[in-house]
């Protein structure tokens, strides 16, 4: 039986009766584009992850650049970044004016830690990009406390917590993205900023609607970068299911720790302290190639992400990272995403672990 790398079809079938009768509904209200669905999921969003307030926009990306402006980047500023992360963390920053820093990772926990941020800081450091890879949770306070203020990119990690609270209430401000294959995915492209910060959150309203409060006055160069109203509406079916999906995810990573998985490859640490909802299951091996090979002829999903960091593409190469990044090159060479759902059973786990296994040996 084939395992495929995720699964939201699975994932949203039981629901499929309720999204048809929320996107019937926005049919019927003749409300498209930043209505009521889009203001009630802002709070139910922020509501759930305990930031106070919630600015929908058009994906993911755009939440970057908006926040990290609405924070007060802009040209001749640093944003420190991981360069170990989904291209478009670090693609969000130069839209501001600001330059990116790129800055090391954990290979273990493929995140940022304070010591890796700190390498990265100068005079002209405005803010952090946080990123919350593959739903770990990295520790934002010990970054606030080197005196910088943090966006999360919380963008693989809803339903993620740490001791300190929920993945995008840790920082001045985070940002998701509700692509389909994200924890909560939307029908198309979807992003919200959320903040407890009053000035932040009023800022990033307005640059989501061309620099203007009121679409008379144009105050300052904005975006066209809004949710509608069909994927707030669909978002707010899955949002109570959220938590569950999370359970889940959290079930599948003990399924592959019972059915041994461990003892062949290096599985992701979780950064103390905290519960991460994974967004991707990434292990780690010196030769991940021979793992895909067992993985493709037994028809088991796996992805190699990330294969190139971010500051050795092309158009990141005007901005060399100032030293070494060793965390990085290794998380780059060795990481292989595997399975991971919901819905992923102790059956498919023990039947990847087994081609795992089989490679190993
Ligand atoms: C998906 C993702 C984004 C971008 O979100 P989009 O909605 O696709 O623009 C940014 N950062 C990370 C870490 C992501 O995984």
């Amino acid at each position: 039986m084939a395992v495929p790398l995720f699964d939201t079809a699975a994932t949203l079938a039981p629901l499929r009766g309720e999204l048809r009768a929320a996107i019937e509904r926005v049919l019927d209200s003749e409300r498209f584009v930043l209505g009521p669905e889009v203001e009630m999921f802002e709070r139910e969003l922020a509501a759930y992850t305990g930031a106070a307030h919630g600015v929908g926009v058009a994906n993911g990306t755009d939440a970057i650049t908006i926040a990290l402006r609405a924070i007060g980047v802009g040209p001749g500023d640093e944003v420190v970044v991981p360069s170990f992360t989904f291209y478009a963390s670090a693609e969000a920053i130069p839209p501001t004016g600001a330059t990116p820093v790129f800055c090391d990772v954990d290979p273990a926990t493929f995140c940022v830690t304070a010591e890796t941020v700190r390498a990265a800081l100068t005079p002209r450091t405005k803010a952090v990009v946080v990123v919350h890879l593959f739903g770990n949770v990295a520790p934002v306070a010990e970054i606030e406390a080197l005196g910088v203020p943090v966006l999360e990119d919380a963008a693989q990690a809803l339903g993620s917590n740490s001791g300190a609270g929920r993945a995008g209430a840790l920082g001045t401000a985070a940002t998701v993205s509700f692509y389909p294959s994200k924890n909560l995915g939307c029908f198309g492209d979807g992003g919200m900023i959320l903040t407890s910060d009053e000035r932040v959150a009023e800022q990033a309203r307005i640059l989501r609607f061309h620099g203007s409060r009121d679409k008379v006055d144009y105050e300052q160069l904005g975006y066209n970068s809004r949710l509608d109203e069909l994927q707030a509406a669909v978002l707010r079916v899955q949002l109570p299911h959220l938590d569950a999906w999370a359970n889940g995810r959290r079930e599948a990573a003990r399924h592959y720790e019972r059915a041994g998985l461990g003892e062949l490859v290096a599985l992701p640490r979780p950064v103390p302290d905290c519960s991460p909802a994974w967004h991707l299951y990434v292990v780690s091996d010196a030769r991940p190639q021979r793992l895909e090979a067992a993985l493709g002829a037994a028809g088991i999903g796996f992805k190699p992400y990330y294969r190139t960091p971010v500051h050795r593409q092309p158009p990141m190469r005007v901005w060399p990272p100032a030293g070494e990044l060793p965390g990085t090159e290794q998380a780059a060479a060795r990481h292989l995403a595997i399975p991971m759902s919901p819905v992923l059973s102790r059956e498919q786990a023990e039947q990847v672990v087994a081609a795992v296994r089989a490679a190993a040996g």
